[in-house]
């Protein structure tokens, strides 16, 4: 059956490149699954300061071409077909993709998270017209406007850094008075002229048509609603929300165990409560969302699966 592997890594995050790696460096028949494209969220990031041995500037998407470069140097397969559907319950696992059904021995999820949305009105109308979740995607298209990032914590304090090389003025919104983003990312935006604050605030519309015309902020401490329309000569401003992660695991609800907040549940080899499923990365239940512990798990999970299979003959 051609379409049998040892083992079949949904994403192809750090996480399932790492996996990939190790599986398949284990001469495991490996399948590495992505959805549409390669390399997950770190593939947004603009500098990877905080990754060990990734220095002078390392970018997300440098850093994932040479994870791929990797994997498949040891003969990973990838391909490019959305999981649909999961069946877990058989010896042989089945993963049924838009265009292909695959089977394999073990299954290694590491289909990571996806950005939060703030929810308001207008948010989803004006996604790609004022409205981003990826700076270094969408940062060129500010040059020289304003734009307004929400959030608090590392990744809205460091892609509104970012963003301070394109645009004009860049505020961060935050709910709180006080950013939740590591003491040494908050020195380094305190001491940015082009950034600003705007504290106890939340975003309750974002107006325009065809394009992000004004924002409606809501102050939490004394209640008041303000909005702020575009600078007349620009027309339009950015609005980019920063403001967490939600795990991309509805296709295994039922099938695996999870908490409340959807993240998969493991041990500290990543064995899921199904035998022969694994899960690594951002989509597991853990206390730090960073390359280093997704590669970590992958690595753990590809170690893992080749025991498990191993153990079933
Ligand atoms: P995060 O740490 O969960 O921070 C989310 C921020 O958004 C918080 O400031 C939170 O406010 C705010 N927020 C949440 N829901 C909101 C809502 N509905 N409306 C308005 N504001 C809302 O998320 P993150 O910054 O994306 O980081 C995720 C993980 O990746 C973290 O573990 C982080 O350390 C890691 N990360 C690390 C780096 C790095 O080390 N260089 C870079 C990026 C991300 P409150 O503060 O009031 O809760």
């Amino acid at each position: 059956m051609d379409n049998l592997y040892d083992v079949i890594i949904i994403g192809s995050g750090p996480a399932g490149l790492a996996a990939g790696l190790y599986a398949a460096r284990a001469r495991m028949k490996t399948l590495i699954l992505e959805k549409d494209k390669t390399g997950g969220q770190i593939v947004s990031t603009d500098e990877v300061a905080n990754y060990p041995g990734s220095i002078q500037h390392a970018t997300g998407p440098s850093l994932i071409a040479r994870m791929v470069e990797q994997a498949e140097g040891f003969g990973a397969e990838r391909k490019k077909d959305a999981v649909i559907s999961v069946d877990f319950s058989e010896k042989i696992k089945t993963v049924t993709c838009r265009n292909e059904e695959y089977k394999a021995k073990a299954v290694i999820i590491a289909a990571g998270a996806r950005p939060k949305k703030i929810g308001c009105p207008g948010e989803d109308k004006l996604v790609g017209k004022g409205v981003s979740y990826c700076a270094t995607c969408d940062a060129d298209f500010f040059t020289d406007l304003e734009v307004f990032v929400i959030g608090g914590g590392d990744s809205a304090v460091e892609e509104a850094m970012y963003l301070t090389k394109f645009a004009r003025k860049v505020t961060i919104v935050h709910r709180r008075d006080e950013l939740r983003a590591a003491k040494s990312i908050q020195e380094k935006a305190f001491a940015n002229d082009k950034l600003h604050f705007l504290w106890n605030t939340t975003v309750n519309e974002i107006k325009g048509e065809g394009i992000v015309e004004s924002i409606v902020f809501e102050n939490l401490k004394t209640g008041e609603i303000s909005e702020h329309a575009a600078d007349e000569d620009d027309g339009t401003f950015g609005v980019f929300p920063f403001i967490g992660y939600d795990p991309l695991s509805e296709l295994f609800k039922g099938k695996v165990e999870m908490n409340k907040a959807g993240y998969i549940i493991t041990d500290a080899d990543m064995k899921t409560d199904v035998s022969g499923v694994f899960a690594a990365g951002d989509i597991r239940e853990k206390s730090l969302r960073q390359v280093a512990t997704a590669v970590a798990d992958g690595a753990i999970a590809a170690v893992q699966a080749e025991k498990y299979i191993e153990s079933i003959g």
